[in-house]
């Protein structure tokens, strides 16, 4: 008897083989090594995990009786109990997309082995566009991200008029990017639990955002409710941060994707399809057809050197407001996105670039100690998404093979694109006196000591500022900061 193990990111019957009739499904329950000691993912996390596999495997078990659910503290233990219970004699398994899941898997097949039990690993077809196999035939290595991406329009014929762009820009980065004022909370969705997800948030004795989907059928309902509601001004507010709107026009569907409840081949079709405006397409299939399928190409390209390098050489300890649920920092922008992540294991995209990546580079936090952090909290994270954006994409710490210039903010951009700063306790214009606000005088700081950086970027405007600056009193101000933040 041949028995398909279905993992969490695998959460669509576009994942199963329907030849075969045995599928077990393992909640796993006991700590997870990682390059860390022990990676403690949210409860969040474990509920998806939970109540998608309960999804799954009731909608097989309506076709094929053998359709197991298991929570056990090891894959091992569970596949082993599962094969001596169904006279199983050989395991296949789509390949894991987290490749310290897949490096364990290997381990998993020696010990099955030993046992005379068999585990094959078949390619995944569905989670990315592109195999990275024919990445890798396509480019020697991850070429800058924009080429990339024109290189997938012209390949899956999204968005193209013959050879060329439609509307004949690749981007409409004037039409983006834009504050509203007056913009207004407008999200408004909400999914009614299901069984199994009942008997996931009673098992963690916790519950999930309500916006969460847990299986397919949920995922297409955020994902139409999107693009009825929220894809018209995705663009626009882009970059917009709101203290009273978590979500502004963002989708919400990187945890669904990445799960596998939703192909993002599919996403982007239905967006393409939509009769929204161009930059909003546009906009919106860079992030999926350009930022996600990059991401995993450059993080599979690097896998093996990425967790040595720690190129600006950053050390210091995150704050413990960054991991405890306690009143956390007194900067109104900062402790606000903190406290959102800590309650909904959610931030969007510029909350996550411009506070949190912008915060921890200024203050020179251990990037490896920061993705760590990223990957416990957010529902989202996955290892082949997860690192590469944050020790690569933000902190540099890869010595810009992804980044192609430093990326930092003052609070006069903060300011500019959101409404944090007022009624914050600091103030946003000023840089050297007792209420300046932090982001400033760490923002120069950070153009003095890289400053050969900033030249090798072509950024030599940015350096001739200093010019203008007290260095004496910005470093003064900066350890001062340090001091009270450790
Ligand atoms: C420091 C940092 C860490 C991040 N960690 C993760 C992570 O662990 N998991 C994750 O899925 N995304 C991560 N991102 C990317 C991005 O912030 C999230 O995908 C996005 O905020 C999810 O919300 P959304 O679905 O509403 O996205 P939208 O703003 O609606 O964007 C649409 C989709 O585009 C994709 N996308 C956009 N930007 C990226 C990107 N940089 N990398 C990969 N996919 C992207 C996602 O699938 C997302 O659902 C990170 C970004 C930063 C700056
Ligand atoms: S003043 Fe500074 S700390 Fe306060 S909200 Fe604005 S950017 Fe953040």
């Amino acid at each position: 008897m041949i028995a398909q193990i279905i993992l969490y990111n695998q959460l669509r019957s576009d994942y199963i083989y329907t030849k075969y009739t045995h599928f077990i499904y393992i909640h796993h329950t006991w700590k997870i090594k990682f390059q860390w000691e022990n990676l403690n993912l949210n409860t969040k996390s474990k509920i998806i995990d939970y109540a998608g596999g309960k999804h799954m495997i009731n909608t097989l078990q309506s076709k094929w009786k053998t359709a197991e659910f298991m929570c056990e503290k090891t894959f091992f233990s569970g596949l082993k109990k599962f094969a001596e219970n169904h006279d199983v004699k050989k395991f296949v398994l789509v390949k894991p997309v987290e490749n310290y899941v897949y490096e364990n898997f290997l381990k998993i097949g020696k010990r099955l082995e030993n046992i005379w039990l068999e585990l094959e690993i078949l390619p995944d077809t569905q989670s990315f566009f592109l195999s990275h196999e024919d990445f890798k035939e396509q480019y020697k290595k991850p070429p800058i991200m924009e080429y990339f991406y024109r290189f997938m329009r012209k390949k899956e014929d999204i968005l193209m008029d013959g050879k060329d762009p439609e509307w004949g820009q690749w981007n409409y980065d004037k039409e983006n990017r834009k504050f509203d004022r007056k913009h207004e909370k407008s999200w408004d969705f909400s999914l009614e639990k299901s069984d199994e997800l009942k008997e996931a948030e009673k098992y963690y004795k916790h519950q999930l955002n309500s916006f969460q989907p847990t299986c397919r059928d949920e995922a297409l309902q955020l994902l139409e409710y999107f693009l009825e509601h929220h894809l018209d001004d995705f663009g626009r507010l882009e970059d917009a941060m709101y203290k009273d709107d978590n979500y502004v026009h963002h989708s919400l569907l990187s945890t669904a994707i990445n799960y596998g409840m939703l192909s993002p081949r599919e996403v982007v079709r239905a967006v393409e399809e939509s009769d929204t405006a161009m930059n909003n397409k546009e906009w919106f299939i860079r992030q999926i057809l350009g930022w996600r399928e990059y991401m995993y190409h450059f993080f599979m390209f690097y896998k093996d050197s990425i967790y040595e390098d720690n190129y600006l050489k950053h050390t210091r300890e995150l704050p413990d407001y960054f991991w405890s649920n306690a009143e956390v920092s007194d900067m109104n922008c900062l402790s606000n996105t903190l406290k959102q992540v800590q309650s909904e294991n959610f931030s969007h995209h510029i909350q996550r670039l411009m506070i949190i990546w912008n915060f921890s580079l200024l203050a020179g936090l251990n990037p490896h100690e920061l993705n760590k952090w990223f990957f416990e909290y957010y529902t989202d994270a996955f290892e082949w998404v997860v690192t590469p954006n944050v020790l690569g994409m933000s902190q540099y710490a890869d010595g810009w093979k992804l980044a192609t210039k430093p990326y930092v903010a003052s609070a006069n951009y903060i300011n500019k694109m959101s409404d944090y700063c007022k009624g914050c306790k600091y103030n946003h214009k000023e840089k050297y006196t007792d209420d300046a606000c932090p982001y400033n005088y760490l923002y120069w700081n950070f153009v003095y000591e890289n400053k050969e950086t900033f030249e090798k970027w072509r950024q030599q405007f940015v350096v001739n500022n200093l010019k203008k600056i007290d260095i004496e009193k910005i470093k003064e101000l900066k350890e001062k900061f340090i001091k009270k933040h450790s």
